[in-house]
């Protein structure tokens, strides 16, 4: 289909931003290559709502893929962050800012005694996988396919997120020295991992797992699957790496462990802990974590790590995160994934929704194959993605903004209110014909 709405200052931004930048983006998805169209340049966000540079206003359910819990411009965060910056931006030593922040994880998340904290998700999960090698100094990980942990070489076999949008198979630049130690498996698939340990004694350093998979749609773990990993690699003396980077801080206080309450050995944390500035973390035991540096022998260090700026930012999101903004986004969940399931059941879509907590996502499936549920990638690829290209683009055009790939969450922060649903209410029941007639693109 073509985009029947003019962007023109988009436009022109993206030409400009094509000749200085790869693919016009700096981050792939952004680019919208898996819905087609002008990506929108975003001027600026205020709750709920985004403004684009065509001065046109959109209700956001990316959330800057998970950050903004609290809704743009959240005026506590916007306060903590000026307060910062009028102090200086960056000094390259230790801040009392950063210690208030590693106090509200620790004292969040029962299984993390020790916290590091760096400036990405993909630092947090390379970081945690090396420090998983030194101290089993074993070389092994297991992950699993279609889950996304950043742009880590060594995690870049059969990831979901951009790689899945993109349908990369796997990514050049990577060798076989990078990703050969890596089995990839399939996710919520515990015979696969007890043959792996089997086939593998005493060589896996760890396990890695999205704690829900939300990067090739919302994939829940099954019950019983994440505590099955914690178990097999307690017996075989690897470590269960629970990757929290989307979860952690978002479906509940305590992220997914809240939920499930699998205790990890180690854990990841990024997006909603930073509020919108580049600000992760990985903690865990203190036996475990004490092996980094300086305290221990296994290398880790950030120039910005830490940064008073960001620490700030999160720890004034953090603080406003309690029982009950989590209720409230669970309730707002509800109500748009039962709006969605109306609209799509009424024009007679195939569809699976993907739930864990407050992050969902939709699966258009084949309407002849009869699926009920997605478990895993290859359930997640056998989607009808064109049919999510037209609803995507009919919701644009009503100006409700999704995340520009069917391998993504829908995010919901709590300055979404009943006016911002009522928006998104009015704009689906022509997504939702549009994917009802939806046809397959000519090959
Ligand atoms: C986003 C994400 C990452 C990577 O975080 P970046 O900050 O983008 O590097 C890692 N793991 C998971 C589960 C994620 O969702």
């Amino acid at each position: 289909m073509t985009e029947s709405y003019e962007a023109p200052v988009s436009q022109t931004l993206f030409a400009r931003a094509a000749a200085v930048t790869p693919g016009g983006v700096n981050s792939p998805v952004r680019a919208f290559g898996a819905v087609g169209g002008t990506p929108r340049f975003m001027a600026s966000g205020s709750g709920p709502y985004l403004t684009d540079a065509d001065g046109r206003t959109y209700v956001d359910l990316v959330c800057s893929w998970g950050p903004m819990i609290l809704g743009h411009a959240h005026p506590a965060v916007l306060d903590a962050v000026r307060a910062a910056v009028a102090r200086g931006t960056s000094f390259g030593t230790p801040t009392e800012g950063e210690v208030a922040l590693a106090e509200e994880i620790v004292a969040r998340i029962p299984p993390v005694d020790r916290v590091r904290l760096v400036t990405s998700g993909t630092e947090a999960t390379m970081s945690a996988i090396r420090l998983a090698r030194g101290y089993t100094g074993r070389a092994k990980i297991i992950k699993f396919a279609g889950c996304y942990h950043g742009h880590v070489d060594a995690l870049l076999a059969a990831a979901g997120s951009g790689v899945a949008t993109l349908g990369l198979p796997d990514t050049p630049g990577v060798t076989g020295a990078q990703a050969g130690d890596t089995l990839v498996l399939p996710y919520n698939d515990l015979d696969a991992v007890r043959a792996a340990f089997a086939a593998h004694p005493g060589e896996i350093a760890c396990v890695i797992t999205e704690a829900v998979a939300g990067n090739m749609g919302v994939v829940a773990p099954r019950p019983g699957f994440n505590e099955g990993l914690a178990e097999l690699c307690r017996r075989d003396g690897a470590l269960f790496v629970s990757d929290e980077v989307m979860t952690g801080f978002r479906v509940s206080r305590q992220g997914w462990y809240g939920v499930e309450g699998v205790a990890p050995d180690l854990m990841t944390f990024g997006k909603v802990m930073g509020g919108g500035f580049p600000a992760a973390a990985f903690g865990g035991r203190a036996e475990i974590m004490e092996h980094l540096a300086p305290a221990g022998p296994v290398y880790q260090a950030g120039t910005l790590s830490g940064n008073p700026v960001a620490t700030a930012a999160g720890l004034a999101q953090l603080r406003l995160l309690d029982d009950a903004a989590y209720a409230r986004l669970d309730a707002t969940a509800d109500e748009l994934v039962g709006l969605v399931d109306q609209a799509l059941t009424k024009e007679g879509v195939a569809f699976v929704t993907g739930r864990a907590g407050n992050m969902f996502s939709v699966f258009f499936t084949d309407p002849d194959a009869g699926v009920t549920e997605i478990a895993d990638y290859d359930d997640a690829r056998a989607q009808q993605t064109f049919r999510y290209r037209a609803f995507f683009h009919t919701m644009l055009r009503q100006g409700v903004y999704l995340p520009p790939s069917a391998f993504e969450v829908w995010f919901v922060s709590t300055a979404h209110d009943a006016e911002a649903v009522e928006r998104i209410a009015a704009a689906l029941p022509a997504a939702a014909r549009a994917a009802a007639e939806a046809t397959p693109p000519a090959e």
